[in-house]
């Protein structure tokens, strides 16, 4: 993956998903109706909670990509995700874009995150997504030793101020299918729109017959 493959699409294009299948973009093998629901940015606590309460109404599991920064200021607030069942994957201590680091320093950056995941959880995760999903060949090559990369093939644009709530929660209600991973944020920028589309999109998919899943299951 080289500049110029950028992710602005709510779907993302099958030939990239063909193209780069060293990551993960949806679960192609889904034995039942799944949809992947996944946080990026946190753990917040003006979100995270929230999110979570909303989850619960719906019996909805999720993966919250946590960053390393956030999470030691607000371990509390990891703790509340992994109570409340969920997945808790690595999105790097300091939310590097990779096209513009160097592989070394863009590592040890995941590394000290997971660090900080660990010693909360108890373990180490074994998810990891590149922030921006902006990741060079030679870094998934070595992250792909410890980890397994994930994107996503449904892309909620929920940090685009110019877009209203119920445009991101038709953004992923249009446009999901089984196996889907889809991308929210539990992160202030994003608070406003996500607040607004997560009641419709969880009312939706289970309306739809569809099980809300950490990456795990
Ligand atoms: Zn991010």
């Amino acid at each position: 993956m080289g500049a110029g493959i950028k992710l602005e699409n709510v779907v993302t294009p099958s030939w990239m998903q063909l193209g780069l299948p060293l990551v993960t973009w949806r679960r192609t093998a889904c034995p039942q109706k799944q949809i992947f629901l996944t946080f990026d940015d946190g753990p917040t606590p003006e979100l995270t909670p929230q999110i979570l309460e909303l989850l619960k109404r719906y019996d909805a599991k999720a993966t919250f990509f946590c960053v390393g920064e956030n999470v030691a200021q607000n371990r509390d607030q990891l703790a509340a995700i992994v109570e409340g069942g969920h997945l808790v994957g690595n999105h790097g201590y300091s939310h590097l874009n990779g096209w513009k680091t160097r592989t070394k320093p863009y590592v040890d950056d995941v590394l000290r995150c997971q660090e900080v995941l660990g010693d909360v959880l108890g373990h180490a995760p074994r998810y990891f997504r590149p922030p921006y999903g902006r990741i060079t060949l030679n870094q998934i090559f070595q992250l792909r030793r410890t980890f397994e990369v994930v994107l996503w093939d449904i892309l909620s644009m929920d940090y685009r101020q110019e877009l209203t709530g119920p445009q991101v929660a038709k953004n992923v209600t249009g446009n999901v299918k089984s196996g889907s991973i889809v991308l929210l944020h539990d992160s202030k920028l994003a608070a406003e729109r996500v607040i607004v589309a997560l009641p419709v999109i969880l009312e939706y998919l289970s309306a739809s017959g569809f099980q809300m899943c950490g990456l795990d299951q």
